[in-house]
């Protein structure tokens, strides 16, 4: 089992650890004893993620004599709104919940934000704990401390900065994950190896056919794990997204415009993909990134089955404008993370419009 200490704010209350291994069920539940951070606990999971982990994970916790009952919502995206939480919140106060019980988030990223979120507010705060179970939630989601819920116009529209106590990432829950789901997670791992860790693309180039071996999750330990160190380090400089967080946005400052104008019908993690593919453009484009690494990098995402093309259908002036409107703009400038080199990106926030345009036909054609 790797353990990764999180130090947040430079005090020890905000720092946590991150545990990845595999099979970890055991261990994680006597750290969870010995971490004594609630008198009760309460695990939060959607109904897929319940049908084949819940009774095991509430089995394994109360072989160890600690109090743990569950509490599930309808699997997906829909449920990641107020009225989710308003419920969720509800159902803990009538059994009982107070101060001093804890929330144990068991699932993908929509379990991971809404349980941290109802955290965050429940009764001022109570302590919660993560055990992510899809590859996205692994190595993108559980770390940093982003909370939150969508509002019909927009995702993650309401939500706070806040530290989990503990997470324990266990690469056995990916066996049951659908492929698509594997997708959504690479892309994310693909881009923290562009932005931080030219060795890890090289790892990940070398074992793209073992990591499409679907069923076995052994050779992701060291993957993850590298993943979520450049993350860890990244957000530990930049908890709260001022700077250098920005770089983690590689790929998504156009990903995320491609992603709602198909109207979140191309996932996150295909969107994303596009959107590094658009970066890498542009990069090259503007001079900056040898021809030579673009290619490769083109070449890797192909090869992995992930997307470099935009659908031909989708407005090209629409996800302009959706660029333009994304919360992390500031005044009317577009902030884009471009690339020099693998592991050496900068955020650029003047890009020609006229440039970003003739990248997005670029990639439609
Ligand atoms: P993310 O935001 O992390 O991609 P979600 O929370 O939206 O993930 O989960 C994606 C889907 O995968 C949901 O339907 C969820 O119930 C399901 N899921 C989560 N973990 C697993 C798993 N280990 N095996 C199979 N399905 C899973
Ligand atoms: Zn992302």
């Amino acid at each position: 089992m790797n353990r990764i200490k999180i130090n947040l704010d430079k005090k020890i209350s905000r720092s946590y650890d991150l545990y990845i291994g595999k099979d970890i069920q055991d261990r994680a539940t006597l750290l969870i004893a010995r971490g004594n951070w609630a008198k009760r606990y309460f695990l939060i999971t959607d109904t897929n993620v319940s049908d084949l982990y819940g009774s095991r994970v509430l089995d394994t916790f109360r072989s160890m004599g600690m109090p743990v009952e569950m509490i599930t919502f309808p699997a997906g995206e829909a449920s990641k709104t107020i009225h989710t939480a308003v419920a969720v919140a509800e159902e803990l106060l009538g059994r009982g919940a107070d101060r001093t019980s804890g929330l144990i988030a068991l699932g993908g990223g929509v379990v991971g934000d809404l349980t941290g979120f109802i955290a965050s507010i429940f009764m001022r705060g109570i302590p919660y704990l993560q055990f992510p179970t899809t590859l996205m939630a692994q190595v993108d989601s559980s770390i940093g401390g982003k909370t939150g819920v969508d509002l019909p116009m927009a995702k993650n529209m309401l939500g706070t900065f806040c530290q989990p106590k503990a997470v324990f990432t266990d690469v056995g829950f990916l066996k049951t994950l659908p492929v698509a789901e594997y997708m959504n997670g690479l892309a994310e791992i693909v881009k923290c190896a562009i932005i931080d860790d030219p060795g890890l693309l090289d790892l990940l180039e070398e074992q793209a056919v073992l990591l499409m071996n679907v069923g076995e999750p052994e050779p992701w330990v060291p993957i993850v794990t590298r993943a979520c160190e450049i993350k860890k380090k990244i957000v530990e400089i930049d908890e709260k997204e001022q700077g250098l967080r920005r770089i983690l946005n590689f790929g998504h400052t156009l990903g995320h415009a491609v992603e709602a104008e198909a109207d979140y019908a191309i996932p996150h993690g295909e969107a994303v993909s596009m959107g590094m593919a658009g970066a890498l453009n542009l990069s090259e484009k503007l001079g900056h990134l040898p021809v030579s690494d673009r290619e490769r990098i083109m070449g890797f995402l192909q090869k992995a089955g992930l997307p470099v093309r935009i659908p031909g259908g989708l407005s090209t002036e629409g996800v302009i404008s959706r660029m333009q409107r994304d919360k992390k703009k500031e005044g009317k400038v577009v902030h884009f993370v471009l690339l020099r080199r693998p592991g050496m990106p900068f955020v650029n926030g003047g890009v020609p419009e006229s440039l970003i345009r003739e990248t997005i036909e670029g990639l439609k054609r």
